[in-house]
């Protein structure tokens, strides 16, 4: 039996590992949960999956979930996710928090050792990826990916040397704006950014996806995961979401992991790897899907891989990672800004470009470098589209 403790149990990842763990009841048991903010969806977890512990964003749901459930251990906080990670018992802890948020909780499990990270937040490695790859190497604590692309790989390496790999090639749906060039993004709305043609995920994610940012997320995901330069990782767009990404060996050979979207399947390969067990998933119908159909990045989407090559590209040239840190914290708060309304979708991208454009690239040692260049990025942003429109 596999003790699970899921971080960020209410939002997409988290409800869909809940689902894997409730069908597999003789194999996973939940130790510990925790949410920032929706308090109910969490008590119903609680009622059905009996933590040991949660984790709550605010005080004053911590006291009051105190006084419902006197027997459980409760958290609050950043401070209360760290502290919970190191004492609560568990087996495997899965990442599932949206944004930098999860960076420290990753790296306090990282460090924990004698367990398994199951690692859904990609933004643990876009911002620290050299620190969270070397904190689990040290402590021999596997990371596995759940984002579905890196499982695809992950899952075409199994009995595969990892010296092999020629190349990786992560496939992007292309999201809701597809092949559109930038005029045509003049006018979308938060409403139409929000609707993804084949996976259904939470909020942030979805409009990393409908700006392309997701993958070019991803490349710098795969860089840290498999130890591998930019020159090598490719993206080719697959708006059918069947192939799941694909790895070219030194003898031709080509693995790709198929299936239809559902995130479920590498959720439960993070937990039963290399085992694999029932999922639900419907099979494959190839004489129905007849033909898949693959085309090269273009428009904007285009302009997004082009920042993560150049920021990994600086940081292999100068050993210096916080392109990437800057990258997302900027991301974040953009993204943040474009679904309050308060700026456009092509704000988005022209504001990255811009930043990055800037960026001089300086070493990432510690977290705390981390959160200095994320808090700059972050500051940079509503400089740039707040305040010198305002002075304008
Ligand atoms: P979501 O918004 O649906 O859920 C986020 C979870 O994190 C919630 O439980 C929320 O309570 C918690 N959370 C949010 N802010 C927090 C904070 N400051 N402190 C602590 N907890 C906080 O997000 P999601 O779509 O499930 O994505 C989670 C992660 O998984 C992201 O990094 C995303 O890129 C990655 N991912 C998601 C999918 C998907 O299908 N949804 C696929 C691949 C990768
Ligand atoms: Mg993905």
């Amino acid at each position: 039996m596999k003790r699970v403790a899921i971080l960020g149990s209410t939002g997409s990842i988290g409800t869909q590992a809940l689902e894997v763990i409730a069908s597999n009841p003789k194999r996973l048991a939940i130790s510990m949960l925790t949410c920032n903010s929706r308090v109910d969806v969490l008590r119903g977890q609680i009622d059905r999956f009996r933590p040991k512990a949660v984790c709550v964003g605010r005080k004053a749901d911590a006291a009051e979930l105190g006084r419902e459930y006197p027997r459980l251990k409760i958290y609050c906080g950043a401070e209360g996710i760290k502290e919970a990670i190191g004492t609560v018992d568990c087996d495997v802890v899965l990442n599932a928090i949206v944004g930098i948020a999860g960076l420290e909780p990753t790296i306090e499990a990282v460090r924990k050792g004698g367990l398994t990270v199951a690692l859904a937040n990609k933004e643990s490695l876009v911002t620290a990826g050299r620190i969270v790859m070397e904190a689990a190497r040290a402590s021999s604590v596997p990371v596995i990916p759940v984002d579905s692309e890196h499982s695809a790989i992950f899952q075409c390496l199994a009995g595969n040397d990892e010296n092999t790999i020629k190349r990786i090639i992560l496939t992007a749906s292309g999201g809701p704006f597809r092949g559109f060039a930038r005029d045509r993004l003049t006018s979308v709305t938060v409403g139409d950014a929000l609707i993804h043609p084949n996976w259904k995920m939470g909020r942030k994610i979805t409009i990393d996806s409908a700006t392309m940012m997701n993958k070019a997320f991803e490349l710098i995901e795969a860089k840290w995961l498999y130890g591998m330069e930019a020159g090598r990782i490719e993206v080719v767009v697959h708006p059918q979401s069947i192939v799941h990404s694909l790895v070219e060996f030194d003898d031709g050979a080509v693995m790709a992991q198929l299936g239809h979207p559902d995130m479920k399947v590498p959720i439960s390969y993070a937990f039963s790897g290399p085992d694999r067990w029932m999922t639900g998933t419907r099979g494959l119908d190839l004489i129905a899907l007849r033909s898949l159909y693959f085309e090269e990045p273009s428009g904007e989407a285009r302009r997004s891989l082009d920042l993560a090559y150049r920021v990994m590209h600086d940081s292999e040239a100068t050993g210096h990672d916080s392109g990437a840190v800057a990258l997302n914290g900027a991301n974040e708060e953009l993204v943040r800004l474009f679904l309050e309304g308060k700026i456009q979708f092509v704000d988005i991208l022209d504001t990255l470009e811009y930043l990055i454009d800037s960026h001089r690239p300086m070493a990432i040692t510690s977290i705390e470098d981390v959160f200095v260049v994320d808090r700059a990025a972050r500051r940079a942003v509503l400089e740039r589209l707040v305040v010198e429109p305002l002075l304008s």
